[in-house]
């Protein structure tokens, strides 16, 4: 945990990843920062000064001394506070990626008086002297982190206060009620003023929507942060390594004509629409009364196949969404009924698999597009992006919340962009790309307490109980709006939230 910034001691670190790379960073920030950078390098050009924003050629010296041996040469950048990252005095070093010399240049910078900085503390230190709000400095640790385009710009967008200035007018608007409030109990003993009482919960109800919606966005927002987790699941040798690996575009699962190969869970992230989706290939279900198993794969189940069904379960319960892949050319068994029965209000979606060994037209004519839960047997399979279920005249509410049906061949490449399209849309779940999204359960939190604190008020004022009650309400409101920027996140938590950066950050 970063230990208290005393605004008073310079800081260092190597702020370019560890190993080697063509160019290595060192960073000083702090009051001392130019005068041991002046002791750690030699300017090229003597007679040059530092100057803000401006890179110098200079020597790394070995040792301090006019003599020294100069192991190499630097680009040295000085940037005067206030205008800097950190609002100090902040000094780049950058040399060549050598892990020997930057451990040089730090161990010196520390021996001449710099101490070396605790992960975040660079930001911390932007955060302390009021140039980044809580959420930007967050979005500076997000976007380093980032592992999508989507990501980054979501970072990049919070980064320029994007989230504060969406919070800024509602703050606003809590302050100024709050101020209504509080010039009220100067007054104190009137009688219940009814019109201040209207004018009390018409503002609370103009500020809800805003700070509801506000709460909304985090639906987005995490799933662009932190990804999806989708399980890929059916019965052996339908094809989902196959599918798998066309989601993947490479060959990471195994993929053989035997049932049940994919004993093991295989994952890999991809990103469909800029949405981290952390696919999960599951051992093929089976179902548990042998003599339900068909074909050539019916008869014991060992042991690893059974631990990977078990795993298959698990992943089910766990993944956010669930692709169900089906073989065209199989009747539905009594397996595939249940996992259908079990996604029923769960985000999923339906892949036919093997579309390219089924004559589509066949089904089509049947007039059923999609497929008939109610009858297990033969002639299941429709077509298409229907919904999972029968005619749609006769769905009943349960049949019409059945997943979406695309209809894939994993060994064409049919239907595949189809399928990335649906996963997008499911894992998105509509939610609209704003801008100011909340994007991590500290936030959302926060603006959870804020509305919840709003509603206690709207109740309170309802009931008339005195202004002094409402007030206890709408601080704890804003405070909770305050703590999202970080005007009123106690220490140990701005502590622990900059110890989830990167050292040199
Ligand atoms: P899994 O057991 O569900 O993971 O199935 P696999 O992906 O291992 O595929 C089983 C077999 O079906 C392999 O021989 C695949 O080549 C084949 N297969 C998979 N998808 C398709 C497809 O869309 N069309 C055809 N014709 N064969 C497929």
């Amino acid at each position: 945990m970063p230990a208290p910034t005393t605004l008073t001691d310079t800081i260092a670190a190597i702020s370019t990843p560890p190993g080697r790379g063509g160019i290595g960073i060192v960073r000083l920030s702090g009051p001392q920062a130019a005068s041991i950078a002046s002791q750690l390098v030699r300017l090229r050009h003597p007679l040059e000064q530092l100057e803000h924003a401006h890179a110098r050629l200079a020597d790394v010296l070995e040792a301090g001394d006019d003599d020294a041996t100069r192991i190499d040469e630097a680009l040295i950048t000085f940037f005067a506070a206030p205008r800097s990252y950190t609002a100090e005095d902040l000094i780049e070093i950058a040399t060549h990626g050598s892990p020997v010399v930057l451990e040089l240049l730090l161990r010196r910078a520390l021996q001449l008086g710099a101490r070396l900085a605790e992960p975040g503390e660079f930001t911390q230190r932007a955060f302390l002297s009021g140039r980044l709000d809580l959420t930007q400095a967050e979005a500076v640790r997000d976007l380093i982190d980032a592992q999508t385009l989507t990501q980054a710009r979501q970072a990049a967008s919070q980064m320029g206060g994007a989230l504060s200035h969406r919070i800024a007018p509602m703050k606003q608007a809590l302050v100024d009620l709050v101020a209504l409030l509080e010039a009220g109990i100067d007054f104190a003993e009137d009688d219940v003023d009814v019109t201040r009482q209207q004018e009390i919960a018409r503002r609370i109800a103009e500020l809800t929507p805003p700070l509801a919606a506000l709460e909304a966005s985090f639906a987005r927002g995490r799933i662009v942060h932190d990804g999806l987790t989708l399980a890929i699941v059916g019965r052996p040798n339908a094809g989902k390594s196959s599918l798998f690996n066309r989601l993947v575009e490479r060959d990471r699962a195994i993929v053989t004509a035997t049932p049940g190969t994919t004993r093991d869970l295989v994952t890999e992230r991809i990103s469909i629409g800029g949405i981290p989706i952390e696919l999960v290939d599951t051992a093929g279900l089976r179902e548990g009364s042998p003599q339900s198993l068909s074909g050539s794969f019916a008869g014991s189940l060992d042991e690893v196949e059974q631990l990977g069904i078990a795993r298959s379960r698990e992943a089910l319960a766990d993944a956010a969404l669930v692709l169900i892949v089906l073989d065209a050319t199989q009747p539905l068994n009594d397996e595939e009924h249940r996992l259908l029965a079990a996604v029923v209000g769960r985000p999923a979606i339906v892949a036919v698999n093997k579309s390219d060994l089924v004559e589509w037209a066949r089904s089509e004519s049947l007039g059923v597009p999609g497929i008939n839960l109610g009858t297990p047997g033969p002639s299941h399979l429709g077509t298409g992006e229907s919904s999972a279920a029968g005619p749609t005249g006769s769905q009943t509410p349960a049949e019409r919340s059945l997943p979406p049906v695309v209809a894939t061949s994993a060994l064409t490449g049919d239907g595949i962009a189809a399928l990335r399209e649906k996963i997008l849309a499911l894992a998105t779940g509509g939610a609209a790309a704003e801008p100011g999204l909340l994007t991590n359960l500290r936030q959302h939190q926060a603006v959870t307490t804020a509305l919840a604190a709003l509603a206690d008020a709207a109740t309170a004022n309802a009931a008339a109980i005195p202004h002094e009650m409402i007030l206890l309400d709408l601080y704890r409101a804003l405070w909770a709006l305050d703590s999202l920027t970080g005007q009123t996140t106690p220490d140990d938590i701005l502590n622990l939230i900059f110890s989830t950066f990167c050292i040199g950050k």
